[in-house]
């Protein structure tokens, strides 16, 4: 039953073969010889599947532990270097006809506030990211065929892209709508969107079906079929996510990787991102109500083993993690952070009163972007504004086979560089400012290249002359 080139949902991701996994892994987590065997095949670089992987994260012995964690921190240096990219999610509007049961969006919540932002107010939005520092934003907006068509989300795309204020530019828009049709998918991509973003939820459709009880989204299928669908609609990058605590974690890990592999072998590219968000407080949502909530420690776990199994997909931590949180992780194999997020319709622009709350979830990471950044740079990492990818057409299996021939480097540490510069000169305080100059004069001694060292020199000086969006 499990083919994993199979279209249909229940095929490639195929329940029984998850629990055969779960069960291979159960009876191996301890098998040294196995275990020190996937630990060799993962140090190729090449990446593991799921029945591997899922042995890596059933593993209880603390010495092979500490190896997947060393390796992890490994492979993620040789593919990110020390570079973290930003981005901040926009939410557009919280009307939702769904009834997930974990997201206060849903349509019987009576009593948040529900607001869509109008073009005039997605532009005094987007105002005050730029005037943060943002470049890169994902879009969010709940599911409703009335209040939210397609044509309003392209609108706001294009508004957003438009918005030319002081040095500010949003460079790309990434997108986490729901599952929809080839032919919106198409004009998503046409409209110039960046990743297609949907997170499964969970990939085991008993418990998918009992947490989407109505509306469009509790159909699995449709659903789990999406990201096909947005291939089809020529949207080369997606991502993928599901949302820790609705199910046991071991099933959904097989679950993201046996996705992951899916794309790969029907598409000839995986997933770009993989988002590892877990269920927070909410409007009238307490995460204590689901039973599978998961321990920091085995938060890392997961994203330690993710970062081993798939090496050149990005991995996405948000604001949903509090600072210390993200300390840890950070190191494990993430590649993109948000910054100063809100959570609400509108609240970049103007904070919400108590009483007119429209918040998807609480953020834990209550930091400024500026904040964020200087943290970043005060551990060694190169915060980056870069979009210069997606915008040199770098996507999808072009992107993904110059990030496993190692050339990905060659353009991404000097971009990281010059797009930080670029923030340090607009929007830092003075602290950050000092503290990213030096990590920029330090840093442009590991670039190779004489010739690339040098074209990067004169582009920092032009920057601080006023001149922007240099890119390799
Ligand atoms: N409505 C779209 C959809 O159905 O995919 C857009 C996504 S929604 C704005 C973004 C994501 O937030 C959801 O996919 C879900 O995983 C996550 N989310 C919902 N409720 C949450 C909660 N209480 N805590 C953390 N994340 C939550």
């Amino acid at each position: 039953m499990y083919d994993v080139k199979s279209m249909s949902a229940e095929e490639f991701i195929a329940h029984e073969e998850i629990l055969e996994t779960l069960d291979y892994a159960e009876k191996n987590k301890n098998n040294i010889a196995l275990i020190e065997r996937i630990l060799e095949k993962a140090k190729l670089r090449k990446g593991l599947n799921h029945r591997e992987a899922s042995v890596l994260l059933a593993c209880e012995l603390p010495e092979k532990i500490q190896e997947i964690y060393n390796l992890a921190e490994q492979i993620k240096k040789d593919f990110y270097g020390n570079r973290i990219v930003l981005f901040a999610p926009l939410y557009l509007s919280n009307y939702c006809v769904n009834g997930c049961l974990y997201c206060p969006y849903h349509l019987k919540n009576k009593h948040i506030a529900r607001k869509k932002l109008t073009q005039e107010e997605i532009i005094k939005e987007v105002t005050a990211l730029q005037d943060m520092g943002h470049k890169r934003l994902a879009i969010e907006a709940g599911e409703d065929p009335v209040m939210n068509p397609l044509e309003y989300i392209l609108d706001s795309i294009n508004t957003i892209y438009n918005i030319k204020h002081k040095n500010g530019a949003i460079r790309r828009v990434n997108v986490n709508i729901a599952a929809t049709t080839v032919a919106n998918y198409r004009k998503l991509h046409e409209a110039g969107i960046g990743t297609y973003i949907l997170f499964q939820e969970t990939y085991n459709k008993k418990s998918y079906e009992k947490l989407h009880p109505t509306g469009p989204k509790s159909d699995y299928a449709y659903h789990t079929e999406a990201m096909d669908r947005a291939m089809e609609g020529g949207i080369d990058d997606v991502g993928l996510g599901v949302l820790f605590g609705l199910e046991g974690y071991k099933y959904e890990f097989a679950g993201l990787l046996m996705h992951a592999e899916h794309l790969e072998a029907v598409h000839g590219v995986g997933p770009h991102t993989i988002s590892v968000p877990r269920v927070k407080q909410a409007d009238d949502i307490n995460p204590d109500a689901f039973e599978y909530g998961i321990s920091d420690e085995t938060f890392c776990k997961i994203a330690a083993c993710i970062r081993i199994a798939v090496p050149y997909t990005g991995m996405i931590v948000s604001t949903r993690e509090s600072k210390e949180v993200r300390d840890k992780i950070i190191r494990l194999g993430v590649s993109q952070v948000s910054g100063g997020s809100k959570t609400s319709v509108g609240g970049y622009y103007a904070p919400e009163a108590e009483d007119d709350c429209s918040e998807q979830f609480d953020v834990s990471d209550t930091r400024t972007l500026d904040e964020v950044i200087r943290w970043l740079i005060s551990k060694d990492y190169i915060p980056s504004f870069c979009t210069a990818c997606y915008r040199e057409g770098r996507t999808g299996d072009r992107f993904m086979s110059l990030c496993k021939s190692g050339q990905i480097q060659n353009c991404c540490h000097p971009n990281a560089l010059m797009t930080l510069k670029e923030y340090l000169v607009d929007y830092a305080a003075k602290e950050t400012a000092e503290m990213g100059e030096r990590l920029i004069m330090k840093e442009l001694a590991n670039i190779p290249s004489e010739k690339v060292r040098k074209i990067v020199l004169e582009r920092l000086a032009k920057i601080e002359q006023g001149d922007r969006d240099f890119r390799f």
